[in-house]
């Protein structure tokens, strides 16, 4: 396991931003740690990369204790905190080199052009991180974050504020180097887990909402809604017996609604109805209900 979090709780003052919250990560996965503002996403990634204890509550990291070990949880963890704070006046490669001094990192040169190379880094090399653009400011964070070569990569809303190019770029990154390493990411942004994580743990006001695949989740909270409106009029019952629908309700006239669970579509059936019936179809829409709309009825 890579980390293990056993009834964290951390109150602020008298604010309860985490409430008993435990949830597992195993070695390799790329999980998202999706929730709104507020919800104790970053609260959460702080106590695991110990930079604040929590309440009450334990976590491991890699097996080593968040109370008792943190220089050891610390060396396995890689960590991209909110907002990205770099020193906006060293030069790219000194900064990589300072952080690289810190790590102790032996080779320190070399290590810091394998860096530069794998996060893309090569062409604003030679710039003062303050020049960068926010997508190379991105890139130079995770360079920092990886070059200890750590086994746990924590990245607190690591694309927030990138335009759509840089986005792309990024969550590239974030895949390639999830090949080799476990990944905790958070994000506001259901999207974002779509196009990166195998799993999702959903956070609302300090507490966990959800916690499955991101497949698995959206299998089961998919959900097909057909709108359809018949010249004539037909009865409830009736319409239930189409296959595939679970749940029928009468709009305005002879217009119906018709769900359906999973993703298939059933509007071939809902016109064979039609055909037997001797009905004409006036109207048909097809809805599909999204992983968005769970995070949604999730953490209203
Ligand atoms: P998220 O990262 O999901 O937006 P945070 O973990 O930053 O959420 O915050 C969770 C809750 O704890 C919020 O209500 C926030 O206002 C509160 N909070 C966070 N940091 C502090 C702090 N240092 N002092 C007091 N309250 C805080
Ligand atoms: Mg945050």
């Amino acid at each position: 396991m890579s980390i293990e979090v056993n009834n964290i709780t951390k109150l602020y003052g008298t604010q309860k931003a985490l409430n008993n919250v435990s949830f597992n990560i195993n070695a390799g996965e790329i999980v998202g740690f999706l929730g709104p503002n507020g919800a104790g996403k970053s609260t959460m990634m702080k106590i695991i990369t110990c930079y604040i204890p929590p309440t009450s509550g334990s976590a491991k990291v890699c097996g080593f204790d968040i109370h008792e070990q943190s220089m050891e949880v610390r060396k396995q963890i890689g960590y991209l905190p909110e907002h990205n704070p770099l020193y906006l006046d060293m030069y790219v490669k000194e900064f990589l080199e300072f952080v690289g001094g810190i790590h102790k990192l032996p080779n320190i040169k070399s290590r810091v052009a394998e860096m530069i190379e794998l996060t893309g880094l090569q062409v604003e090399q030679k710039k003062k991180i303050g020049a960068l653009s926010k997508g190379y400011r991105q890139r130079v964070g995770l360079a920092q974050a990886i070059i200890h070569d750590p086994k746990v990569l924590i990245m607190d809303e690591p694309t927030t504020g990138l335009d759509p190019n840089q986005l792309e770029e990024i969550r590239g990154l974030i895949k390639t180097l999830g090949k080799e390493k476990t990944v905790m990411l958070s994000t506001h942004i259901m999207q974002e887990v779509e196009a990166i994580c195998d799993r999702v743990i959903i956070i609302n006001k300090g507490e966990i909402v959800a916690d499955d695949t991101t497949e698995t989740l959206q299998k089961n909270t998919s959900k097909q809604i057909i709108t359809v409106e018949f010249d004539k009029a037909v009865s409830k019952n009736s319409l239930k017996t189409i296959n595939g629908v679970k749940e029928v309700n009468q709009l305005e006239g002879n217009a119906w609604q018709l769900i359906s669970e999973g993703d298939n579509d059933i509007r071939k059936e809902v016109f064979d109805y039609a055909v037997q019936n001797k009905l004409s179809v006036l109207t048909l829409n097809k809805e599909e209900q999204k992983l968005e709309d769970v995070f949604k009825k999730l953490t209203k």
